[in-house]
């Protein structure tokens, strides 16, 4: 019997496992992975920046969690010996609807307790002078890494700490009993006493193995980067955001400085029709069918009709997609946009038909499930690990027959 189970080994579940590896010294614990390694989804295919925490509604755990991530990122990268670079953002104004908006971003920066600066034409074009605008906010905190190298380090940390992880184990039933948890996988049964899920894409189906109704479904929403040439790899200075649709959840297609030196564009979101399906024609029948019957995505779809097929209408031709880019940075051109991997992201959707913005756990007795991680969960991960801890530091107090002392720090 372990103490503890934890399943997902993206940066969520190794963030969390690295810590409540120390914070519960003594206990044996376990961590599944369906894949062969860590990060092999959201958390391998991301644009890797360690977000300043600009756009979240004061007060949520987004704003919360981003702010102290960011830090907390920077110093475990110190700790580790992980690169990363702080090289700020700019967010650019190109019309006067997106300085009405972007006078608003300024107001939240500050609630949200952001350092940062206002540009004028001139003062952005001073920083970046291939990019046009006709103001900018620098937030200077923003910084690049490999995420997938951050969840490596936390994953040698917990087995060096004695926990345990076993790649290549899908877990495919749970069953939550009065005095463990039992984990079914392809390979066994495993039996825990306290149980942790943060399976990103799978984050619904793993709460209806629980035999509960999770009250959301997990929505796929794909995005496609291209990579710049070589040549462009000084083409910016920082990472470059235009100024997002505030009623829209993603951040639209920016420069992003990768840490490997390279420069990507994107990514934009179009619906994916398979969870984990990372090209155009990768289809799931079953996921496909699970979203067109089930009315909270259906509602998605339909009041986001209009920017949904301008999505796919870029995604499908490069044109498009090259205009939202010139918008900011005019000297790119089709031939510059070379075929980059995509991401899929995982996004809550309500039964009432709302994208979940904040972040969303899911308690049971002898679990903590992990509901909705979205963009900026890989920088707010180590706050989050933190935050599931103390959520089972409250829930064991429940649970007499749970031996372990927590480590006082
Ligand atoms: C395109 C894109 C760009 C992004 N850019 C940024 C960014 O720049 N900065 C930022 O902070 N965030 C960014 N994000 C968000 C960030 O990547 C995610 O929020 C974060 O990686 C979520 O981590 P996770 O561990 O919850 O999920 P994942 O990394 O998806 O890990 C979940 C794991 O659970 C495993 N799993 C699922 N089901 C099972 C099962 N049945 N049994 C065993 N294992 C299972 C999966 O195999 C997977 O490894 C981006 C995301 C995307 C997709």
């Amino acid at each position: 019997m372990y103490d503890f189970i934890i399943i997902g080994g993206g940066i969520i579940g190794m963030s969390t496992a690295m810590q409540l590896i120390k914070a519960y010294p003594d206990s044996r614990m376990l961590l599944l992975e369906k894949e062969s390694g860590p990060a092999q989804h959201q958390t391998g295919h991301n644009s890797g920046v360690i977000h300043a925490g600009v756009y979240y509604t004061p007060g949520s755990l987004k704003a919360k969690f981003c702010l102290e991530g960011n830090r907390a990122t920077k110093a475990f990268c110190d700790q580790q010996g992980i690169r990363y670079d702080e090289c700020g953002k700019l967010l650019v104004a190109t019309n006067e609807l997106e300085m009405q908006r972007m006078k608003a971003l300024w107001e939240r920066t500050a609630a949200n307790g952001l350092e940062r600066r206002w540009l004028s034409a001139g003062q952005l074009r001073e920083r970046e002078p291939n990019i046009s605008g006709i103001g900018g906010i620098f937030v200077p905190s923003s910084g690049i890494v490999n995420y997938a190298e951050v969840t490596a380090a936390m994953a040698r940390e917990f087995q060096k700490c004695g926990g345990e992880i076993r790649y290549g184990t899908e877990v495919s039933g749970l069953e939550e009993r009065p005095t463990e948890m039992l984990v079914k996988t392809k390979t066994g049964e495993f039996s825990g006493r306290f149980m942790v899920t943060c399976s990103g894409l799978m984050a619904d189906r793993m709460v209806r193995m629980l035999g509960l109704d999770p009250g959301f479904s997990i929505c796929p929403f794909r995005g496609e980067y291209y990579l710049l040439p070589e040549q462009h790899n000084r083409i910016v200075n920082h990472l470059i955001y235009p100024i997002p649709d505030p009623s829209m959840p993603f951040l639209g297609v920016h420069l992003t400085r990768m840490i490997d030196g390279s420069v990507t564009v994107g990514p934009n979101a179009v619906l994916a029709l398979k969870r984990e399906g990372y090209r155009k024609r990768d289809i799931s029948l079953a996921d496909t069918f699970a979203m067109l019957t089930n009315p909270g995505i259906l509602k998605v779809l339909k009041d986001n009709l209009r920017p949904g097929l301008i999505e796919m209408k870029n995604s499908l031709f490069k044109r498009g997609y090259l205009q939202e880019v010139r918008k900011y940075c005019p000297s790119l051109t089709v031939q510059d946009l070379k075929p980059y991997p995509a991401g899929v992201r995982a996004q809550a959707v309500s039964k009432d038909g709302k994208l979940i913005e904040d972040f969303l756990f899911r308690n049971t007795r002898r679990s903590v499930n992990v509901c909705n991680a979205p963009s900026p969960a890989a920088t707010s991960a180590l706050p989050i690990g933190a935050y599931i801890i103390e959520q089972i530091d409250a829930q064991l107090l429940a649970l007499p027959g749970f031996s372990k002392a927590k480590q006082s720090a």
